[in-house]
């Protein structure tokens, strides 16, 4: 076995690897950008080099410098993660130059399969079936609109060297073919550095279902059975399980076959997956092929009890496949959600920051948490969201289900907007718990999964401010007690709690003993009565009503955030003083939703647009954003040019 390897990644994959080369008594080699100095997988390796600053083409892309470092360090092999290096198949053969193993697959198959259209063309000849669609070279719109027509819409436009999700659009009529095949290009030749697009149907509400497939040097093949990762927004994964829901064995085996076809027509050489689109008939198309771990490895751990880091390590080093197909086995069921840094009700836009506050449910046999980051680091603008990725088992999936629900309930995190209440809310849909997976559950299941109610209950107003009570009591308020509330003279407080878009003044009223006994909003004249309340460090329990009402509460500063079952909020207090300034808010500027490069501006000064109208269009994660009006209006002025880096709040529009 190999001695000493280089990860060339980041994060939780960065950290998974190393987890598994230590279980295997090998030495690791970790690369890192300067923001990444403190990172986790960079404490955890035996050596770590730092490679340059933040950005990834300024570090982690940088495949000389990482070459060198493997060198100079003796390193054998370079295991690449996914994402960055991972499918470059210049990296994989500079490695092998360098005279140093590229945990993957040959360059060849690299190459092959990573331009979509190639691999299409490539899997007709292997006789498996493809999504009715354009792949060839000419890419003129002119034909390109026209084969549209001939597939019939609506129709995808997909990146040939997309991935992640990006690079791709969906057309619903043609008169917007034109429109979208101009922005997928731009988005294209951005992100990957090559505009080349395919063009297919698009099937209707189906299923993302892929096949875990391995080869080794001998030609032997397997299949560690299926994921099904429908549950996307973007097209992106957001939670992921194994085996598929109410795929039949003979399906399972079909689907298995038509995958290793796929790997077997380029030789391929350890993890790959290949992903098929199932249409509502339950026909399956092949879509592309990943070759390189995937993200949602760990359910198809889960499930057969093996390791996949270790049969990659293994395989390059030249081993035969440690398993053939009739020794593997599916045993329960097991779900992936990914915590990511991102605003559900913003449209899913990534948020950036310190992770100032993060609880974790522990982990068992029932549950993983495979994560790159601890309280304190902060999510940068430079990489992926990601923040966790939350796996759990169990003997069936409705208890898989209640395993992940319980364990989101646990995991908090104050800093940075995150999805996991979505997740939880997506767990609770009828679409979920009944298996009826598509890429569009997150749609049709809008109305429960992004709740029009954003604005916090009594009930969470009273758990808040008895939370700045017990703090105070506890004397760590004193400060506080100065800026952000005001105890009156007839033993009552004040506080003014702000969130996203809601202000509230609340006041406390306290017994003659000094205990809350109940709390009056500033919106309505009622008055909301505590009869009896617990307080332990950073959980609050109130009675109201007759009923136990309970709530985590995480603070720094003046920020907080609370979980009860009245939903997670974060919210600030606020220094009473601060009120003044809620006055005078920016209602007519839009402003950046996060850093970024304004790529197109679309409107001129005094120019007239209507409620939704594209006003400019940002980049940021190296995938657009548009930015849209938000009634109708006159544009008062442009504060922004394209090709600007603004940052996160910068004024870019004035509206009227
Ligand atoms: P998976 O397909 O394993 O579920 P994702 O599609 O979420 O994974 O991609 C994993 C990571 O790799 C993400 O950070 C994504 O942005 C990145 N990624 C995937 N493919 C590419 C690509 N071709 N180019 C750049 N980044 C990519
Ligand atoms: P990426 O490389 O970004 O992962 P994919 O080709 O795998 O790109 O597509 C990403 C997602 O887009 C799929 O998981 C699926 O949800 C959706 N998708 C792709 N092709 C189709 C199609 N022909 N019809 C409907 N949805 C599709
Ligand atoms: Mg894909």
């Amino acid at each position: 076995m190999f001695k000493k390897i280089l990860i060339a990644n980041r994060g939780e994959i960065a950290c998974r690897i190393i987890k598994t080369a230590k279980k295997l008594g090998i030495q690791t080699v970790a690369v890192y950008s300067e923001v990444d100095a403190n990172a986790q997988h960079v404490l955890s390796a035996d050596e770590a080099y730092c490679i340059g600053p933040g950005p990834a083409h300024q570090s982690y892309l940088l495949m000389d410098k990482i070459i060198e470092v493997a060198k100079s360090t003796g390193t054998q092999a370079i295991h690449p993660g996914y994402g960055f290096l991972s499918e470059n198949d210049l990296f994989a053969s500079k490695c092998e130059k360098a005279g140093i193993v590229f945990i993957g697959p040959s360059a060849e198959a690299i190459r092959l399969m990573g331009s979509k259209s190639q691999a299409k063309a490539l899997m007709q000849k292997a006789g498996v079936a493809l999504t009715p669609g354009y792949h060839g070279d000419d890419q003129s719109a002119t034909l390109l609109s026209k084969e549209a027509l001939k597939i019939g819409y609506p129709v995808l436009i997909k990146a040939s060297a997309g991935g992640g999700g990006k690079g791709i659009r969906l057309v619903e009529r043609a008169e917007d073919f034109d429109s979208a095949l101009e922005s997928c290009q731009r988005e294209a030749k951005n992100a990957f550095g090559n505009a080349h697009v395919l063009v297919e149907k698009y099937i209707t509400e189906p299923r993302h279902i892929e096949v875990q497939v391995f080869g080794d040097k001998f030609g032997n093949y397997v299949y560690l059975f299926e994921r099904d990762c429908s549950v996307q927004r973007r097209h992106q994964k957001v939670i992921e399980e194994a085996p598929a829901p109410g795929i039949t064995a003979i399906t399972r085996e079909r689907l298995g076959k038509a995958a290793i076809e796929a790997a077997k027509s380029v030789n391929y050489l350890g993890a790959g997956t290949v992903e098929f689109i199932f249409s509502r008939e339950g026909e399956f198309y092949f879509m592309e092929m990943n070759t390189r771990l995937q993200v949602e490895h760990p359910v198809t751990e889960m499930i057969t009890g093996l390791d996949l880091v270790e049969w990659q390590l293994r395989i390059a080093d030249g081993e035969s496949l440690p398993l053939d197909q009739n020794s593997l086995t599916i045993r329960g069921h097991s779900i992936e959600a990914r915590i990511y840094a991102e605003d559900p009700q913003t449209g899913f836009l990534p948020s950036i920051g310190p992770l100032v506050c993060m609880r974790m449910p522990n982990e068992s046999l029932n549950v993983r948490i495979d994560t790159g980051v601890v309280q304190g680091d902060v999510v940068s603008p430079y990489y992926d969201p990601m923040i966790a990725k939350l796996i759990v088992w169990d003997t069936d999936r409705s208890l898989a289900i209640t395993q992940m629900s319980q364990a989101l309930s646990k995991f908090h995190v104050l800093g940075v907007a995150n999805n996991i209440y979505f997740l939880d809310q997506i767990l609770k849909t009828k679409s979920f718990a009944a298996a009826e997976l598509s890429t569009k559950l997150i749609e049709y299941e809008e109305s429960q999964l992004f709740p029009q109610q954003t604005e916090p209950s009594p009930e969470v107003l009273m758990l808040a401010s008895v939370y700045e009570w017990a703090t105070f009591a506890k004397g760590e308020g004193v400060a506080r007690y100065q800026k952000g509330w005001r105890l009156n003279s007839d033993a009552q407080i004040d506080f003014v709690f702000k969130g996203k878009e809601w202000r509230r003044g609340v006041r406390l009223s306290l017994s003659e003993e000094g205990i809350p006994k109940s709390i009056k909003i500033d919106v309505d004249d009622k008055n909301y009565e505590i009869s009896q309340l617990r307080t332990d460090s950073d959980r609050i329990s109130i009675e109201h009503d007759e009923t136990w009402l309970s709530a985590l509460v995480l603070s720094d500063n003046s920020s907080r955030y609370l979980s009860s079952a009245h939903g997670r909020w974060t919210y600030a207090l606020m220094n009473l003083s601060d009120q003044v300034h809620l006055k005078d808010s920016h209602a007519g500027e839009l402003r950046a939703p996060m850093p970024g490069k304004v790529v197109m501006v679309k409107v001129k000064v005094g120019q007239n647009v209507k409620k939704g109208d594209v006003l400019l269009v940002m980049e940021a994660m190296k995938m657009e954003h548009a930015i849209t009006a938000p009634q109708d209006g006159v544009i008062q002025a442009c504060l922004c040019k394209v090709g600007d880096q603004v940052a996160e709040s910068a004024d870019l529009i004035v509206f009227e």
